[in-house]
């Protein structure tokens, strides 16, 4: 049953409803509402492309924790070195389709080794209950949210000193049980999820202890609520408009958690502040070794679609300029994948056998990469020309009588109709034109956290003093 097909996870949502709000209002049934209908695609499509005859030997994986065939980039612990190559090339493929591969089997293999080193300094044995917790989603197949960001309110306070704190925390501990009460930001997907994952992310000191906690819980349970801001794609039906984000990309979503009880087998962290921080450097290193690759799979989703719109505006390949500009796009993706790998070839095991990538080559990969994705808007723009900010609409194009006018004037290379070209320039929109292209730099520079953490992972993991030395010696320096 761990596998299972789009329209199975679609029957899923049925069977719950959980608190969710969109636009002010409650969500009556999530598998139908029309603001979450590119999610619920989204997910499904992934659920379908598990049987894709191309892709399942790669993309389904026996777990040894569960023994069940089940998602490798949703479900899987990564324990071995193999996987994290694996996860890379699949993460670059699928990410360059459909720009977001749903990478949570990063998310529970960062918890897993966080969990492992809890139980490792205080005798505690949380481990089994969370191995419990992968084993019951490995059956189910069903897709979770992960809860790690809190709102942290002003930056310069630890969450203990905030006037006011909102970052979730336990308010009571009972027999059997906690109660937790706060907020986690960017849910993503969070409301088409049927467990809600929950793990701190950020150092803690002893005085934050109330704020180190962990545990998973479905979606459904009393008092959890989440504010949803619908999918950046369109909700009316398109056929030419829109093509990315009308079918792919996610809901975002304000994880309300309002006294909620946490019942003793669902925790997995409760008051061991001092591994709190473990979690941010371990999703530093296997979370970001993967972000190198998506990325990467972001810039050949670019480089194809600026390679189209020469096309189909007639340049291609007689313009040096956008050439230029093409091979830079697809050299940035290969640098990208390259420390992927790179921090997969240096990887080490934790104790726990999760493989932790190499954090300086993966921090170094992402910031690199990053920082070029707004270029490669720019470049679409210059390509592709600036029909994609001013065409007339698709309904227009569906009015017979515009539509005699748009023909004519709207043609471009030979070889391909009006209808064609335009549908490209709709690609490109969609890409760097829109309200999807500001949510997929969104997604580059903050998902995986901000550039600035890449610099601090980076200066922390290399050895300047070494290169001091050198220069040192090569400058006969001997202070
Ligand atoms: C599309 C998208 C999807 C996401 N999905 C998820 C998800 O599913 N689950 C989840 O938990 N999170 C998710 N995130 C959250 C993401 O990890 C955070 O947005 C990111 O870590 C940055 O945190 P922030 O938004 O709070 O920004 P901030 O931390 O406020 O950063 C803003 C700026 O302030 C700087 N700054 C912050 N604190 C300090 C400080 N103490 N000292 C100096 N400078 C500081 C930062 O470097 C940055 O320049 C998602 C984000 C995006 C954009």
């Amino acid at each position: 049953m761990a596998i299972i097909t789009g329209e199975q996870f679609r029957e899923s949502l049925k069977e719950v409803s959980p608190e969710i709000y969109i636009r002010g209002e409650r969500v009556e049934d999530v598998a139908s509402h029309p603001l979450l209908k590119q999610t619920v695609h989204h997910l499904a499509a992934g659920c379908d492309l598990l049987f894709d005859p191309e892709l399942k030997d790669r993309l389904v994986v026996r777990s040894p924790i569960s023994g069940e065939d089940i998602p490798r980039l949703g479900m899987h612990i990564q324990q071995e070195k193999e996987d994290l190559f694996i996860k890379a090339e699949l993460t670059r493929e699928i990410s360059s389709r459909r720009i977001c591969s749903a990478c949570g089997s990063n998310m529970l293999s960062v918890t897993w080794a966080m969990i492992h080193d809890v139980d490792a300094a205080h005798g505690t044995d949380y481990l089994s209950r969370y191995r419990d917790f992968i084993i019951r989603i490995h059956k189910t197949g069903l897709p979770f949210a992960w809860c790690m960001m809190d709102p942290k309110g002003d930056r310069s306070l630890p969450p203990s000193r905030q006037p006011e704190p909102t970052d979730l925390r336990i308010v009571e501990r009972k027999p059997g049980g906690v109660v937790v009460n706060g907020v986690k930001l960017h849910t993503t997907m969070g409301p088409c999820t049927r467990f809600v994952v929950a793990v701190p992310c950020r150092a803690l000191g002893k005085k934050d202890k109330d704020f180190a906690v962990s545990f998973a819980l479905p979606i459904e349970t009393k008092g959890i609520k989440m504010i949803a801001r619908p999918s950046p794609g369109p909700s009316r039906e398109t056929s030419m408009e829109s093509p990315l984000s009308s079918r792919f990309m996610g809901v975002e979503a304000m994880t309300i958690f309002d006294n909620v009880f946490v019942p003793e087998e669902n925790l997995f962290m409760c008051g061991e502040w001092e591994q709190a921080g473990n979690l941010s450097m371990y999703f530093a290193s296997l979370h970001r070794q993967s972000k190198c690759a998506c990325s990467a799979g972001h810039c050949d989703m670019f480089a194809g679609a600026a390679a189209l719109a020469a096309d189909v505006n007639g340049v291609s390949g007689r313009a040096s300029h956008i050439q230029e500009k093409i091979t830079s796009m697809i050299m940035d993706g290969e640098a990208g994948y390259g420390c992927a790998l790179g921090a997969a070839v240096n990887a080490r095991r934790h104790p726990s056998g999760v493989w932790m990538p190499d954090p300086l080559i993966a921090n170094s990969g992402l910031g690199a990469i990053r920082s070029k994705v707004g270029r490669h808007m720019e470049h679409l723009h210059d390509i592709a020309g600036g029909l994609i900010a001013t065409m007339p609409t698709e309904a227009d194009w569906n009015n017979p009588e515009l539509r005699k006018y748009m023909d004519k004037a709207l043609r471009g290379n030979p070889k391909y109709t009006t209808e064609e070209r335009l549908r490209a320039m709709h690609l490109i929109q969609d890409l760097a034109a829109s309200r999807a292209a500001g949510t997929i730099m969104a997604f580059t520079i903050n998902a995986a956290g901000s550039p600035a953490t890449n610099q601090v992972v980076v200066r922390r993991a290399y050895d300047l003093d070494k290169q001091i030395r050198y220069a040192k010696e090569l400058a006969s320096i001997k202070t």
